[in-house]
């Protein structure tokens, strides 16, 4: 390959200096979207004329948006396939659009209810803080949908929604879900309607749901708290997933790995919890819509 020509001392401090300026803009552009003065649109459309902001990485972009961390940055661009090292330059129309509506998004306004996003492990009590929290009438709890068969104490519309993987593709592709997710199988999803409407009218709304559907709606909804539910031991999980009398030996086995591999996922998490008692669990939950 040639060798690109050597610079003359003049035009290599030229471009030191270019680079410098390219820098300085950047960080302008960025400081006005931190404080509010500038929204993705008009960065989007400024990088059609300015090369330095079109040389703008699309995560330092997302980044300098007030509410959106390195992690949620990184989800977005996971959901749009946007690859982390692409300048906006790069960003195809299609993933220009997906930005443009995320951030048009009423989930970006300010929503009167407060959403709490419930993971763990399997087997460590989320369904039973759940219930008491139901009951207890500070929260509305979303029922998910799933392909999964209802165990013989689990009612339909009650404690899921129990439909086939033909509807579960349909209600995916007309985008009728906030989250949805692969668990030991099979797909289970959050309607998003039922939850948007519960926080528009100001109740507080709980999802029960596993650690890669929190992250997603960490990603829709930024302003929800995602909460790590963690069994006093490890060895307390793997007791109450083997004394699981509605799942068989396979899916146990199955779920035990997948527990381990959801309890290394705590980082991600604004608040972790130790299920030690049920009960205080349930206290803290309703003491943070307070
Ligand atoms: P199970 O089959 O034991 O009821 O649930 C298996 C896992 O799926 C649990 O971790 C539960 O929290 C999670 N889950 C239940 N509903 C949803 C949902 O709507 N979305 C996601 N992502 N996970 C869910």
């Amino acid at each position: 390959m040639a060798l690109p020509p050597a610079l003359s001392p003049a035009q290599r401090a030229a471009a030191l200096e270019k680079a410098s300026q390219s820098r300085k803009r950047r960080a302008q552009i960025k400081a006005k979207v931190k404080s509010g003065n500038f929204s993705i649109d008009q960065v989007l459309e400024l990088a059609s004329s300015d090369e330095a902001i079109a040389k703008m990485r699309v995560h330092e972009l997302l980044e300098s948006i007030n509410g959106v961390g390195k992690i949620r940055a990184h989800a977005l661009m996971e959901r749009f396939k946007i690859s982390p090292t692409r300048r906006i330059a790069g960003l195809g129309r299609h993933q220009i659009k997906e930005l443009r509506n995320e951030f048009m998004k009423p989930s970006h306004a300010v929503l009167p209810g407060k959403l709490l996003v419930l993971s763990g492990p399997g087997g460590v009590g989320k369904s039973t803080v759940a219930a008491q929290l139901r009951a207890s009438g500070g929260f509305w709890v979303s029922v998910s949908a799933t392909t999964r068969s209802p165990r013989s104490n689990e009612l339909d519309g009650v404690d899921y929604f129990f439909i086939d993987d033909q509807e579960f593709s349909r209600r995916v592709k007309e985008d009728e879900f906030l989250e949805w997710a692969n668990f030991a199988g099979s797909r289970y999803g959050t309607p998003s309607a039922a939850v948007e409407q519960a926080l528009l009218a100001g109740r507080n709304v709980l999802l029960e749901i596993d650690i890669d559907g929190a992250r997603q709606v960490k990603s829709h909804l930024p302003q929800a708290l995602l909460i790590f539910l963690e069994p006093p031991t490890w060895e307390e999980l793997v007791s109450r997933l083997e004394s699981r009398g509605t799942d068989d030996l396979d899916r146990r086995a199955e779920r035990l790995q997948l527990a381990q591999e959801e309890l290394a996922a705590s980082s991600f998490f604004d608040l972790i919890i130790v299920n030690d008692r049920v009960e205080r669990v349930v206290e803290q939950l309703i003491g943070l819509t307070s």
